[in-house]
């Protein structure tokens, strides 16, 4: 964390935690963050990441990043690789404390044991439909498992046999012996082994029966000393499992879990499942392609970590499930890279200008100004010659009302440079323009007239022969539904609703010639156009940016009408 970020807002979890350590409950404050390393990590995570670290950092405890790696058919290498770099990106360390759930599986699987021998565990052969018949349903008990009264004795030797390898995956499961009438189905003898017969990316072959989930969490963060165990609202009905197991087991560490809300986020999915999808069916060019709501794709759309942190304070921690609008993550980074990002003159579609009065061999290097928000990044030279490049959307033949840019006649400020007055417009036999020809007023250099008269536009320019060419990639949202998931109930997939234009490719951009020594992940401004970043695919003489975002912000208007209200 940088110096001059803001204090965090309080929330309701931390009261808990403020309240623990008052009432001497707790000495000092651990937490985790538990990813499943089955995909890469979503803005969704940063705001669990964000909230776990910093609750750790704030109250002068510690976080730990724990890989949940108890499924080794989905998980990869490659997805914890992408997960640390992705945290340690953000801004957080997990110093010393890295660890996996498979380091617990031999503690996991004694504890085990000593469920059955309490008689609270058992090994059930019902297929997993049956399973399904037998757990009832929300409005009526379940029914006991056939296989529920073995003795400890067949119980121990059938687990023993499941851990040889002796019966094929889902032959058996051992469940815990709960209340099949609890109105809380996940106290209906929930599985707490599996068979898998899969390679584990830790354990090799070592195991062919895995922990589930609820069994493997709680007991994770008993043996890590976890004071507190935040997750989202989902697991707030498997609470009196984790407390159930912990309980039972009588452990010395018996962490508290608290649930928040998850982060859902407009025009966009966060599920990993989806995320995945996205990516192996080439919707997408990868875990980290721009239009990702990925750690990894912000990053390459030029996003900083500050402004992801800036984002998860601002959206808050709380207990209602909500939906936050795209805009103003696009705020928050719009907020950063002003303060930030260097401006630069860049014409994405150009139209070719002659200054038909400017000498044919004169070169002229023009001052502009690096960041008007910080005059310590201070000024460059611009080089100006006869003939420049404009923006094609910057001149129109005929201008509607309230277009005050270039047109037949009419005279512009070229920004840092000077007046022009429109002469004549050339276009070629299909009747498209190729070029315009302009004069300029030479005592208006720098952008200012010596006798007043005012110009109603500004627009920018590269010179022609200065110019470095670059591709320049525009991204939109990925979906065009707020919730592309909402119709999924009615058999519609989310897929339907991918914006087929949230992509668009401009190979013949010129800029001006100081962002030719620009280097993969720099992030700039394009004046007039956003907040630009070089992309990593970019090579010496094929430059490429991604924009990041525009300059126009809906939610500063949105905030403003808000406190008009008020
Ligand atoms: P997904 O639903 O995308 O598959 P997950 O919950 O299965 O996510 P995990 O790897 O298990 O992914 O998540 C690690 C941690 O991140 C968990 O504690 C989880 O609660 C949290 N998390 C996941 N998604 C969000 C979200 N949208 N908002 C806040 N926290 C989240
Ligand atoms: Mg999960």
């Amino acid at each position: 964390m940088t110096k001059n970020e803001k204090p965090r807002p309080s929330n309701f979890i931390r009261d808990i935690i403020e309240e623990d350590l008052k009432t001497g409950k707790h000495k000092t404050v651990i937490t985790r963050f538990p990813p499943e390393p089955n995909g890469y990590l979503h803005i969704g995570h940063a705001k669990s990441i964000c909230l776990n670290f910093g609750v750790a950092r704030d109250y002068g405890g510690r976080c730990h990043l724990r890989f949940d790696d108890t499924n080794p058919k989905k998980e990869d290498p490659e997805y914890v690789r992408s997960i640390m770099e992705d945290v340690r990106w953000l801004g957080f360390d997990w110093g010393e404390h890295l660890y996996f759930a498979s380091d617990y599986f031999d503690k996991m699987y004694a504890y085990a044991v000593e469920l059955i021998k309490m008689g609270k565990a058992y090994v059930c052969h019902l297929s997993p439909e049956e399973m399904r018949l037998y757990r009832g349903t929300l409005t009526e008990p379940g029914k006991e498992s056939p296989y529920r009264n073995r003795s400890v004795e067949e119980n121990l030797d059938l687990f023993e046999r499941m851990k040889n390898g002796e019966f094929a995956e889902g032959e058996c499961v051992l469940r815990a012996k709960i209340d099949m009438a609890s109105p809380n189905i996940n106290m209906r003898d929930p599985v707490i082994y599996r068979i898998v017969k899969a390679s584990h990316h830790r354990t090799g072959d070592k195991w062919c029966i895995y922990p589930t989930y609820d069994f493997a969490h709680c007991l994770s963060d008993s043996i890590e000393g976890i004071t507190h165990s935040l997750c989202t609202l989902e697991f707030e009905d498997h609470r009196p499992l984790y407390d159930w197991f912990l309980d039972e087991l009588k452990v010395e560490c018996h962490p508290q879990q608290i649930e928040f809300a998850r982060l859902n986020l407009n025009y966009t999915v966060l599920s990993k499942r989806k995320l995945s999808q996205l990516v192996d069916e080439g919707h997408v060019q990868g875990w980290d392609d721009p239009r990702m709501p990925t750690i990894s794709g912000m990053r390459r759309r030029g996003y900083t970590p500050e402004s992801i942190r800036d984002f998860c304070d601002r959206i808050g921690v709380a207990k209602s499930d909500n939906i936050v609008d795209m805009a103003l993550l696009e705020h928050c980074i719009r907020d950063d890279l002003n303060k930030k990002a260097p401006r630069f003159m860049a014409v994405l579609n150009p139209l070719k200008v002659v200054i038909t009065n400017y000498p044919e061999d004169v070169v002229e290097e023009l001052t502009a100004i690096n960041n008007p928000e910080d005059e310590s990044m201070g000024t460059r030279k611009v080089p100006f010659s006869r003939v420049i490049y404009i923006e094609r959307d910057d001149f129109r033949e005929d201008p509607p009302r309230k277009f005050f840019r270039l047109a037949p006649g009419r005279e512009v400020r070229l920004r840092y440079a000077y007046y022009i007055t429109c002469q004549e417009v050339v276009k070629n036999e299909q009747g498209e323009i190729v070029e315009l020809r302009c004069t300029y007023d030479p005592a208006t250099k720098g952008g200012y007239s010596p006798d007043g008269r005012k110009v109603k536009g500004t627009i920018h320019w590269v010179s022609a022969e200065h110019a470095v060419k670059a591709e320049v990639r525009l991204y939109d949202r990925l979906f065009i539904k707020p919730n592309p998931a909402e119709d999924e109930k009615k058999g519609i997939s989310f897929k339907e609703y991918i914006n087929p234009d949230s992509l668009k490719i401009l190979k013949n951009c010129l800029l001006e010639p100081n962002l030719a020594q620009c280097k993969p992940g720099d992030r700039v401004q394009f004046e007039r156009l956003g907040y630009f970043c070089v992309d990593p695919d970019s090579q010496e003489n094929h430059l490429i940016f991604n924009r990041t975002v525009t300059l126009r912000d809906s939610w500063a208007k949105i905030e403003k009408r808000l406190a008009g209200k008020r």
